[in-house]
């Protein structure tokens, strides 16, 4: 049976089927098919020509037994409320499974962003907060950056708060600049965290990644950080990277600072000197040690599934493979790190954000990495256990873990039992 395209309708059938393995009572299962609550609101903004529009919101609480809820905030054109919905549900698997104490939730604006002024973004993100501010707050609902939001816009948001309460609360939202209540190694926690889960992926399989081949897909943000810090951490040999408009391939290693320049300069990784071009789809399937989804959801699907070589697929991106795809790879002995643990480094940052700015007192960043180690550390022996004690792929070893402990603190609670 295929799946359905609504996001959160395949967020739920995830659900159902962890459900069933650890034999949760319908109520308890109804409940956690749910958000808990939902906000709906609109933001009138005047426009840079003094007319006004007004824009549709949404921030889901979808689970916060374990902890305030915590997600991003996305402003996108094609934004639904289904889709945060389902943001909102993994956000809450995604801050269990790595053990913070934390809930998931999840906001959106429908806007296009890039035709919006500077003073118009502010405006609207001022809005946004103002509608928000009285359903959020340090021990509610902790929003932060997502797609096509950023630390400026975290940083209004904060303002905004402060100035309604009339306290200093910079804990209110994370992902802050760094001159504004940040936190130092929030920049690449995810490509971190993911490069930890790696190293230790490669300790259980007993493979040796000194100087073995990988492959990154989606050279932005999460790519060119596992690029860097799989080399610096690990040792790995990036053998290609790619783009939207294509990839590049050397077989003795890309130099990650010539790609980086080149990326800048020009746009886009293909036609570096030294490398051949290939297409994505050819470098999914390159024989590496360690492939790197770090773009875009559904591309290893069951058309292709059969030919990935790599020895372990760690997603960065989120949904990169097809329910259909996980249980080929799983069959052909693919280790496959999830999603939801493997690109966990940049919501255990931001928790970690948090932390600090309760207690108005900041870490090194050296501090930040070893306790983003020890947890993403932690997190991945306790998927991989799950997933070797029930014969199952580490998705479904990972939401057993997951659903198991968030249904545990709604059962504490007496809240559903
Ligand atoms: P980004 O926009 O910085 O980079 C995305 C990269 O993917 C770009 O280089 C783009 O050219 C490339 N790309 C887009 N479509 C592609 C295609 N069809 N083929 C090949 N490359 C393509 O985004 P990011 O922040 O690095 O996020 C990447 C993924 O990681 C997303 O799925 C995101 O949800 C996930 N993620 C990111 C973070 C984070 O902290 N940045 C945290 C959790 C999850």
């Amino acid at each position: 049976m295929s799946l359905p395209n609504n996001p959160f309708e395949i967020a739920q059938r995830q659900l159902d089927e962890a459900a069933a393995i650890l034999g949760l009572s319908p109520a308890m299962h109804a409940f956690l098919r749910e958000p808990m609550r939902e906000l709906h609101f609109s933001i009138p903004v005047q426009m840079d020509d003094g007319s006004y529009q007004v824009f549709q919101g949404f921030r889901v609480q979808y689970n916060d037994a374990r902890g305030p809820a915590k997600g991003g905030i996305r402003f996108h054109p094609d934004e639904t409320i289904d889709t945060v919905r389902a943001l909102a549900a993994w956000m809450t698997w995604k801050t269990s499974v790595v053990d913070i104490p934390l809930g998931g939730g999840k906001g959106g604006v429908i806007c296009d962003p890039k035709h919006l002024s500077e003073g118009e973004l502010e405006r609207l993100s001022r809005g946004f907060m103002r509608r928000v501010a009285h359903f959020i707050g340090p021990e509610k609902d902790v929003p932060a950056p997502d797609v096509y939001t950023t630390p400026q816009i975290m940083a209004w948001m904060m303002d905004e708060y402060e100035v309604i309460t009339g306290r200093h609360l910079p804990g209110v939202i994370t992902g802050k600049p760094l001159n504004l209540f940040g936190s130092l190694g929030r920049g690449d926690a995810t490509a971190r965290g993911g490069v930890y889960t790696v190293r230790e992926a490669a300790k259980v399989l007993g493979i040796d990644l000194k100087g073995a081949p990988a492959a990154i897909q989606g050279f932005g943000n999460a790519g060119q950080f596992a690029h860097q810090l799989g080399r610096d951490i690990l040792g790995l040999k990036t053998v290609a990277v790619s783009d939207t408009k294509g990839g590049i391939y050397n077989a003795n290693g890309l130099d990650y600072e010539a790609v980086l320049a080149w990326k800048h300069e020009t746009g886009s990784v293909i036609n570096l000197k030294g490398s051949d071009n290939i297409t994505n789809a050819e470098l999914l399937e390159l024989p590496v040690t360690v492939l790197f989804p770090s773009a875009l959801e559904g591309i290893i699907t069951a058309d292709n599934a059969m030919r990935v070589k790599a020895k372990i697929v760690a997603e960065l991106a989120n949904g990169p493979t097809t329910p259909e795809a996980d249980c080929i790879l799983f069959e052909n002995g693919v280790y496959v790190i999830p999603d939801f643990l493997c690109n966990a480094g940049g919501v255990t940052v931001s928790y970690f954000e948090q932390v600090q700015d309760a207690y108005n007192f900041y870490w090194p960043l050296d501090e930040v990495q070893a306790r983003l180690d020890v947890k993403m550390t932690k997190a991945f022996h306790a998927v991989h256990d799950m997933a070797q004690a029930q014969h199952a792929h580490n998705r479904l070893g990972a939401y057993l873990v997951s659903v198991k402990r968030v249904a545990e603190a709604v059962a504490t609670r007496g809240w559903v039992r």
